[in-house]
C-alpha cells in the first residue's frame, strides 16, 4: 500500500518513496532543555511518534534521530539575547550543564508517559561541537559566511534557493517585520557561531578557528542529521513554527556546505492552542503533563485527545475536551477487558481500512473512528476484534495490550473497602467515606460515585 504525506517543501500531498528500499531516515527537531516541555511541545513529538509507528507498521526499518538542544538557542529570534540554558541556570540556581541534564530526563520521562517510542538515538548539540565547526568551515570555504563583531553569520543573499521552504525572501521579510539587525547584512542572515561576550565567561563555550564561543541554534541540526542520516535523508519533522526560520536555515546550511537537499520530505505539525492562541511559555498559558495529573488527567488521555485531531489542524485545548478524551479511553478499556484474548486471525477488512487511513497523511481521527466501529461490531468474535485492536494500537499507542482480555480483578481487601465506604455513605458519614476513598486510591484504583454506589477502575 502506498504512503502519502503532505510535504511542506513541495506544498503537495506526495507518494513517499524511500531513498533506500525498506528503510526510512527520520530526523525530528527535539526540545530545548531549559524547562519542562509543555503539552503543546509534546504534540509535536506525538506527531513524529505516529509517523514513525506508521512506517514501522508498514514494515519499514526506521532510524529516528532526535536532537537535544542544550546550547545556542537564544531568547531572541534574531540571534540576540541570552542563551535559554543560561536563563534556566540563573532561574533554578544550577549550572547550565545540570539544567540540560535535568530537563532532558524530564523530557524522556514525559515521552515515556505518553508512550512515545524512544528515538533510535538522541543527539546533544554539546556533544557535536567539532562536527558543527567542520560544517561552518565548509560554508566558509564555499563563500557563504561573513564575520561581525559578535560572530560568524550565514549570508542568505548568496544562496539562490533561500526562502523557498517558508515562502519568504529576504526582501519580503524586511517589510513590516522588526528584526534585530546588529551588523547583519540581510534581515534573514543568521548566526553560525557566536563569540562569548567580551570579558565574560560563559558556562558553555568552546575554542574554534574564529574565537571562543558557541554554535548558533540551527547548525546543530544540519551537522547532526548529516552525521547520522547522511547528506540527504528521507524525512525531517518539526512544528509549524520551525518552517520559516529554523528549517529554512537548516536547508540553507546543508545546501551551502554540501550542495545537497537535506531531506526530501518536510513535515510539520500544527499548534496546540488555548483560546485560539498559541500555547507558549512567554504567554504564560501553558500546561505540563504534571499540571494535567494534578487535575486528575492521565497522560494517555492527552495522547487520545491529540489522536482525535489531524496533525495539520490546530487543536484548541480545553479541560472539557480532555475529560471527554479520558472518558472515551476509560470506556474503551472497560469494554475490551471483557473481550476474549487475541486469536490467530484478525479482521482483515478493518486492518486494511486502518492502514489506508494512517497511510493517507496520518488520518488519525479516521483511525480512531475505526476503533469505535470495531467496538460496535456485533458480528465479529471478540478474539478477532482483540487481535485487530492490538494491530491498531501499534500506531495509537494507547497501551491497550495491558487491558485487552484482562478483566479487572478487584482484590478482596479493596472489595471490603468499597463495601465499608458504601455503608458509610448510606449513613451520610462523609468523613469516613473520604478516608476509605483515599485508602482505595492507595491500592491503585480510581474511585467513582455512581447511583449504584462506589465503582472502581
Ligand atoms: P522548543 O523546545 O521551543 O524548540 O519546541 C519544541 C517543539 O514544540 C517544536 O517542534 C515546536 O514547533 C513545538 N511547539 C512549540 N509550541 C507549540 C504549541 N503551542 N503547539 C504545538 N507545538 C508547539
Ligand atoms: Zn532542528
Amino acid at each position: 500500500m502506498n504512503l502519502h504525506f503532505y510535504n511542506t517543501r513541495t506544498r503537495q500531498r506526495q507518494v513517499f518513496e524511500p531513498i533506500k528500499a525498506g528503510r526510512v531516515g527520520l530526523y525530528t527537531c527535539g526540545p530545548t532543555v531549559y524547562w519542562f516541555a509543555h503539552i503543546g511541545n509534546l504534540r509535536a513529538y506525538l506527531f513524529a511518534d505516529v509517523l514513525r509507528r506508521t512506517f514501522e507498521l508498514n514494515g519499514f526499518d526506521v532510524t529516528h534521530i532526535m536532537n537535544i538542544t542544550d546550547v545556542g538557542h537564544l531568547v531572541g529570534d534574531g540571534d540576540e539575547g541570552e542563551d535559554k540554558l543560561e536563563v534556566g541556570s540563573k532561574r533554578d540556581g544550577k549550572t547550565a550543564w545540570e539544567i540540560a541534564e535535568f530537563y532532558t530526563q524530564a523530557f524522556l520521562k514525559d515521552s515515556e508517559r505518553l508512550n512515545i517510542l524512544p528515538a533510535t538515538k538522541y543527539t546533544n548539540a554539546t556533544d557535536h561541537i567539532p562536527e558543527q565547526i567542520a560544517m561552518i568551515e565548509a560554508l566558509e570555504k564555499n563563500g557563504y559566511t561573513y564575520k561581525t563583531s559578535d560572530g560568524i553569520y550565514f549570508d542568505t543573499s548568496k544562496l539562490e534557493s533561500y526562502g523557498r521552504l517558508g515562502g519568504q525572501k529576504a526582501e519580503e521579510k524586511e517589510a513590516g517585520v522588526r528584526v534585530e539587525m546588529g551588523e547583519k547584512k540581510n534581515t534573514t542572515d543568521f548566526a553560525l557561531w557566536k563569540f562569548s561576550p567580551k570579558g565574560e565567561q560563559r558556562q558553555m563555550e568552546w575554542d574554534s578557528p574564529w574565537g571562543i564561543g558557541f554554535p548558533g541554534w540551527h547548525i546543530e541540526c544540519s551537522a547532526m542529521s548529516t552525521k547520522y542520516l547522511g547528506r540527504t535523508f528521507d524525512i525531517h519533522t518539526g512544528g509549524v513554527d520551525h518552517i520559516a526560520v529554523h528549517h529554512e536555515n537548516e536547508l540553507a546550511q546543508t545546501r551551502g556546505a554540501y550542495d545537497t537537499l537535506q531531506a526530501n520530505f518536510w513535515m510539520h505539525s500544527e499548534f496546540l492552542t488555548v483560546d485560539g492562541g498559541k500555547m507558549s511559555k512567554s504567554l504564560g498559558n501553558l500546561f505540563t503533563l504534571d499540571d494535567l495529573a494534578q487535575k486528575g488527567f492521565e497522560p494517555l488521555a492527552y495522547r487520545y485527545l491529540v489522536l482525535g485531531a489531524h496533525y495539520r489542524s490546530k487543536l484548541n485545548f480545553t479541560c472539557e475536551a480532555l475529560w471527554a478524551a479520558q472518558n472515551a479511553l476509560h470506556r474503551l478499556r472497560s469494554i475490551v477487558r471483557e473481550w476474549d484474548k487475541p486469536g490467530d486471525v484478525g479482521c482483515a477488512e478493518f486492518e486494511n481500512d486502518f492502514l489506508a487511513a494512517v497511510n493517507d497523511d496520518l488520518n488519525t481521527p479516521q483511525a480512531l473512528s475505526l476503533v469505535w466501529k470495531l467496538v460496535d461490531d456485533k458480528e465479529l468474535p471478540t478474539k478477532a476484534k482483540s487481535r485487530t485492536l492490538l494491530f491498531f494500537d501499534r500506531i495509537l499507542g494507547l497501551r491497550l495490550d495491558d487491558v485487552i482480555g484482562k478483566p479487572l480483578i478487584i482484590p478482596a481487601e479493596v472489595q471490603a473497602l468499597i463495601k465499608a465506604r458504601d455503608a458509610a455513605r448510606t449513613k451520610k458519614d462523609w468523613k469516613t467515606s473520604d478516608t476509605l476513598r483515599d485508602e482505595i486510591i492507595s491500592h491503585g484504583f480510581s474511585v467513582m460515585d455512581t447511583p449504584e454506589g462506589t465503582k472502581v477502575r
